[in-house]
């Protein structure tokens, strides 16, 4: 895979605070044709220490909100803004957001999914390119660009939202239930067809 396709950078020097707080790059997970793609903010020590985005605490709560969707992690594709993990996870500076905008326009271009699901305010206002007051703008859809094409977005909460305030886990479950509903991945009741069958 070449670096330049977004889906699998191998290596990169252009943020030199990342490259000194990173053990590795976290590229995104997957299938490459995914309908439905998860955008994160950045790597955390565990993504950065296991190579894959959301398999910390955020990440239970991201595949248990799936779950209840009726749908699995392997059916989605789950990257992050920017791929190495900013130093006490702070959030990523405006030029490392830049500097990494190229890989994410490319994979986004790659996997062609019919929906984009950001995850917290840093993915938000950087594909929607304005303030985003996620708990208020959560579930709501908008077209935006990126790069060259028009990509239908869905703004959510941070799953590590719910971890900090309860009443956010409702506006979160509600937000994948409808991206899991836009994007005619999930069993037509979220999953729980097949409980009645026994
Ligand atoms: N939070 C993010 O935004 N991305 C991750 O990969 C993990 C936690």
């Amino acid at each position: 895979m070449s670096e330049t396709d977004g889906l699998c950078v191998e290596s990169c020097e252009r943020c030199p605070a990342l490259v000194e707080s990173r053990s590795r790059i976290v590229n995104g997970v997957g299938p490459d044709d995914a309908d439905l793609l998860f955008l994160g903010e950045a790597p955390g020590q565990q993504e950065d220490e296991g190579g894959e985005p959301f398999v910390g605490r955020s990440g239970d709560v991201l595949d248990e909100a799936l779950r209840d969707a009726g749908l699995s992690r392997a059916d989605v594709r789950i990257t992050n803004c920017v791929r190495c993990r900013p130093p006490e996870n702070r959030d990523p500076h405006v030029e490392e957001l830049e500097n990494c905008r190229g890989y994410l326009e490319a994979e986004i271009a790659a996997v062609d999914p019919d929906l984009v699901v950001t995850l917290g305010k840093v993915p938000s206002e950087h594909l929607l390119d304005r303030s985003v007051a996620v708990t208020k703008e959560a579930g709501e859809l908008q077209d935006v660009r990126v790069g060259e094409r028009s990509q239908r977005v869905l703004i959510s909460v941070h799953p590590a939202a719910t971890l900090y305030d309860a009443s956010q886990r409702e506006t979160f479950s509600a937000a994948i239930a409808h991206a899991a509903e836009l994007s005619g991945l999930a069993d037509a009741d979220g999953g729980q067809s097949r409980l009645g069958d026994y």
